[in-house]
């Protein structure tokens, strides 16, 4: 029998009515482990839990916040390696490479340093007249809803900037991969004020009775464009405060007449990571025409080297898509593309058997207009499009809705400068793609979110604020 994965609610344990399978995309016969489905009732007990919480924590010090994200830090770190193998065998990512102990360490990293991080009081005037201090307040409760690609980290994100500016929070993560969520909650629970952090589980519809929840006071939300507009949507019945952090599609430049060889390694990584199942993960890579042959070959060539396979197997440094649903949708979008015309290069059909995996893929012979091109794959299937100058590659790369990251690589750094200036993205990057990091704002800019995640400016948005003006 599968281990069950119970909710953690005010401190407890919480067994749900129903349970369902979760099981190894890289062998779908093992079920890894039984997720609770809970229910709207388990919400409202969360809510309430997550309240009475709040009525104390609220007046915490900085010291004791400062103190709790600390006991996170531990507790990331003293269970990091039976998180990262519950992790490995329900999304599927590997043990290694940039893989789930890798997630773990972002973990820790990110709640270290967001532990880090303060708001301390402004004086935005002191006068013979008066004294105008500006303060940063908790907001209450923050629902936090996870999508299921980088569950622990994203997870982390929402949860260590809820807890150092003194709000609680309750979390729902995704039905795909809720048990190492469930578990790295647990122990965290245990380690913390008891109700500081709940764990409530179930399908898509939890999460939008979470939204719209009058005892939730700030929405942070991670996943796709379509639920994120309908995230804001809901949100706005009680007007709560939304950060959405969505989809992208980025795009990457390659300079014309650059040498792909030096930059083979930055690029593969920046669009393969998590097998493409990455929301900053380079998805569009547009090349002069004259310089197609040698950079697709180089990607084709470097990518023989690089070891797919379940990701228990310490060599695997690629797993399998993490669902049925990717798996259909990745496949159906390099059939609509073969169907236009595309050429793949490497790969270009699912492995076969009782698994997700679908092989590193490169297409060519392919434009904007093509649905690869145009919607975000979300798997290991990048597509080269060829432009003729500059401009031209600088006008498909921001002609879209999406609007996460973006990227140019060359060696002409005056060159990269320039066009980094006029590429769309909320962050763009200069010979190098999806590096993140806890001190840097994130977060993207059109229908790709709203708000941004880390440093202060992330911290901020966990805060209302509220100002002292005091006649002297
Ligand atoms: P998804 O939108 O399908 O689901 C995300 C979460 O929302 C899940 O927990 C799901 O149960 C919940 N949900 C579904 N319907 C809901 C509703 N109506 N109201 C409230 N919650 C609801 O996304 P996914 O497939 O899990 O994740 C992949 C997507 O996430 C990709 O588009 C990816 O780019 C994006 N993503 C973005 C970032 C970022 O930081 N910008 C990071 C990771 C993933």
């Amino acid at each position: 029998m599968a281990q069950k994965y119970d909710m953690t609610i005010g401190g407890k344990s919480v067994m749900a009515d129903s349970y369902i399978d979760i099981r190894n995309p890289a062998n779908t016969d093992e079920v890894v482990g039984e997720a609770p489905v809970g229910t709207s009732a388990h919400l409202d007990e969360a809510v309430s839990a997550a309240r009475q919480a709040f009525e104390s924590w609220r007046y915490s010090s900085e010291d004791e916040r400062i103190d709790a994200c600390q006991a996170i830090v531990k507790v990331v770190t003293d269970n990091a390696e039976e998180l990262a193998v519950l992790l490995t065998k329900e999304q599927g990512k590997p043990l290694g490479g940039l893989g789930s102990r890798f997630e773990m360490g972002g973990c820790a990293g990110w709640a270290g340093y967001t532990a880090s991080l303060s708001l301390p009081d402004k004086v935005l005037e002191e006068s013979d007249e008066k004294r105008v201090v500006m303060k940063r307040e908790p907001l209450g409760v923050v629902g936090s809803i996870t999508p299921w690609n980088w569950p622990l980290m994203i997870a982390i994100w929402h949860i260590v900037p809820g807890i150092r500016t003194g709000n609680t929070v309750i979390i729902k993560p995704s039905p795909f991969t809720p048990l190492s969520t469930l578990r790295m909650v647990e122990l965290m629970s245990a380690a913390l004020p008891k109700g500081l952090i709940n764990i409530i589980s179930g399908g898509d519809e939890l999460g939008a009775d979470l939204t719209s929840h009058p005892g939730i006071n700030k929405i942070v939300f991670t996943g796709s464009i379509a639920t994120g507009k309908k995230v804001m949507a809901s949100a706005s019945e009680h007007v709560t405060p939304v950060t959405l952090e969505l989809g992208g599609n980025d795009p990457g430049i390659l300079l014309p007449g650059t040498d792909p060889v030096p930059f083979v390694e930055g690029l593969f990584f920046g669009s393969m990571i998590n097998s493409g199942q990455t929301c900053g993960a380079l998805k569009r890579l547009y090349v002069h025409e004259n310089d197609l042959n040698l950079t697709a070959q180089a990607l084709v060539e470097f990518s023989k080297n690089i070891p797919m396979g379940d990701g228990m197997d310490e060599s695997s440094l690629l797993g399998p898509l993490q669902n049925d649903r990717q798996f259909n949708r990745v496949t159906e979008l390099v059939e609509d593309a073969k169907a236009a015309g595309a050429k793949v290069l490497i790969g270009g059909a699912p492995i076969g058997g009782a698994n997700f995996f679908y092989p590193v893929t490169f297409v060519t012979d392919i434009s904007d207009g093509v649905r690869l091109v145009d919607e975000e794959q979300f798997g290991p299937v990048l597509p080269i499009i060829t432009y003729k100058d500059l401009d031209e590659a600088i006008q498909l790369a921001n002609g879209t809705h999406f609007g996460l990251d973006a990227s140019v690589w060359g060696v002409n750094r005056d060159e990269t400068a320039k066009v980094a200036e006029r590429l769309e993205a909320g962050t763009v990057y200069e010979n190098k793609h999806a590096e993140i990091a806890p001190h840097i704002p994130f977060g993207g800019i059109k229908c790709s979110g709203f708000g941004v995640e880390f440093g202060e400016e992330g911290l901020a948005a966990y805060t209302s604020i509220k100002v002292i003006n005091a006649a002297v």
